[in-house]
């Protein structure tokens, strides 16, 4: 069963949908997942791509994968908001919080 058939699925937590964006959950999110994870794996058009945007945070292995390292808060975070997002990666794109918050 593909993992992106459907409505959502959830997978160690992280709901693998195509979530709209929304005012209300973005105004909402603390951007705990732009900060918390190590890193974000990058194809390698995505790497050029941050690469011209200024990224300084970028890593590859000699195997042949690329990283946005997010560490203690990606370097594009805006605030609580990603300063990148119509150019963010698609591993961004894909991921969305499994908690709800009320206001
Ligand atoms: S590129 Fe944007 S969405 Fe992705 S980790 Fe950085 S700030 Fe968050």
């Amino acid at each position: 069963m593909s993992l992106f058939h459907g409505h959502k699925t959830l997978l160690h937590g992280i709901l693998l949908d195509h979530p709209e964006d929304g005012a209300e959950r973005c105004a909402a999110c603390d951007a705990s997942c732009c900060r918390g994870f190590p890193s974000v794996e990058l194809t390698a058009g995505e790497y050029a791509e941050l690469e011209r945007l200024g990224a300084k945070r970028l890593a590859f292995t000699l195997d042949g994968r690329f990283y946005l390292l997010i560490e203690d808060g990606c370097e594009f975070l805006d605030g609580n908001r990603c300063g990148i997002y119509q150019q963010r990666p698609a591993i961004c794109r894909r991921f969305t919080c499994s908690t709800t918050r009320s206001a």
